[in-house]
């Protein structure tokens, strides 16, 4: 049987402020980009987070 590809591909979530990678997910394939606020530790604060492709 052939393997299956998977429908969810690795992102990562980038400061906007220093650019850091602070977390990386998983998002479905083709899905518009994300920006979400979440607590970044080289800041030391909650900064805008952008995805950005692997
Ligand atoms: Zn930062």
């Amino acid at each position: 049987m052939a393997k299956k590809k998977s429908a969810h591909e690795l992102s990562y979530l980038l400061c906007s402020e220093c650019k850091e990678r602070n977390y990386h997910i998983f998002r479905k394939r083709g899905a518009e980009k994300l920006e979400i606020r979440k607590f970044c530790p080289r800041c030391r604060a909650h900064r805008v987070h952008t995805e950005k492709k692997k």
